[in-house]
């Protein structure tokens, strides 16, 4: 499964925030095969063209895409050695397929911090150290090999460079994730080492309402992250709104100034951050939306649905969200010929509306 991994110091909010993640599992009881670990969150991916989508086809139920997130023990000073729950967690992390990072900025009296005050740019610079040094163990490993092997010709020479840049990057004490661009980063090369920086990075600010109101504080916290994604929510208000019905849930936002919660914009934002996208399915069971990654053709989408429909792929009718919704509906869509056949080599688009024809 697709999975973001929480971590951040003690006492930040990681285990309020994921218990608002594991309540919000209404959709579990919709997927009766899908086995959801304890310690496994998944939120729905807000789609409003599902429900239009139901209106056009007359589906009985709605299906959203899902985003699943892994809560992983706390990290604290020394991680990377093997302090505390050091060795346990960074397995953890190097399973998920990106991480969130969880940072106190609420400021409470009565909730202690683990260096005595709230300094989110301090908080950062502890975890990103923790894992910034665990990486530079693996690439120090790696390297003595790797000389060899391209001395030996059995590797190419520009897959060291690679390594060397990506220690470079580490040693002046930035993640790999935020330094791809500004130091041309080869990961295709750098892959076989796992490294945990090189994962894609969502930060959640667990703030309070002054900050949930406040763009310019917001916006200088983003730029202590940029160019990776950031998201602001208050994690006691998510674990509340979790136990409000839809509708209340919606007024308690909207008091607080929110048109989202903080759950739906990570999945949002997890979702973006991952390179994913989905395409839809509708009929009158069901409108439901599959995941698939940016770039897949039109067998994989297939094989998302079912192993068989990838293997018998023949073809996929397919018409865009936009095309079907103002057509009105399939019928007025074909006549004003936006209903495409597509073949196996065809790049599905985010919001393709598909019906596949296979083979079993
Ligand atoms: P963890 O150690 O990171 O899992 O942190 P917890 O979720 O256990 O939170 C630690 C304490 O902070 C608990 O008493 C929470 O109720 C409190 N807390 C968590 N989020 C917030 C928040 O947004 N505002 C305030 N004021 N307290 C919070």
């Amino acid at each position: 499964a697709l999975t973001i991994g929480i971590v951040g110091l003690p006492n930040v909010g990681k285990s309020t925030l994921f218990n608002a993640l594991t309540r919000n599992n209404v959709l579990a009881a919709n997927y009766p095969f899908a086995t959801i670990e304890p310690n496994v969150g998944v939120v729905n991916l807000p789609d409003p063209r599902l429900n239009q989508l139901a209106e056009v086809f007359g589906s009985a139920r709605i299906l959203p895409a899902m985003v699943s997130f892994v809560d992983i023990a706390g990290i604290v000073k020394g991680a990377s050695e093997g302090e505390g729950l050091g060795n346990k967690f960074l397995a953890n992390i190097r399973e998920a397929e990106a991480i969130a990072q969880v940072i106190r900025v609420f400021d409470d009296p009565d909730v202690v911090h683990v260096d005595g005050k709230v300094d989110p740019s301090s908080d950062m610079e502890t975890i990103n150290t923790e894992l910034i040094l665990a990486d530079l163990q693996t690439v120090e490993k790696a390297l003595p090999r790797l000389e060899k092997a391209v001395k030996l010709k059995q590797k190419e020479a520009a897959e060291l460079t690679a390594v060397q840049a990506a220690q470079a990057v580490l040693e002046r004490g930035d993640t790999i994730f935020s330094s791809i661009a500004s130091d041309k980063l080869e990961l295709g090369y750098l892959k076989e080492l796992s490294l945990l920086t090189a994962k894609p990075f969502i930060y959640v600010f667990n703030v309070d309402d002054a900050v949930l109101g406040s763009p310019e504080r917001q916006a200088e916290l983003r730029a202590l992250v940029a160019p990776a994604d950031a998201i602001f929510l208050d994690a006691k208000l998510e674990a509340d709104l979790v136990e409000l019905s839809e509708e209340e849930a919606r007024e308690m936002l909207e008091m607080n100034g929110q048109e989202e919660s903080g759950l739906d914009q990570l999945a949002r934002v997890g979702f973006h951050t991952l390179g994913l996208q989905t395409y839809l399915t509708a009929g009158p069971k069901e409108a439901r939306a599959w995941t698939i990654r940016q770039g897949d053709t039109a067998p994989a989408a297939a094989g998302v649905i079912h192993t068989d429909f990838q293997r018998g792929f023949i073809k996929a009718e397919v018409v865009h969200f936009n095309d079907l919704i103002e057509a009105g509906s399939m019928a007025e869509a074909k006549s004003r010929g936006k209903v495409r056949i597509e073949g196996k080599d065809y790049v599905m688009a985010d919001g393709d509306v598909v019906e596949f024809r296979f083979n079993v």
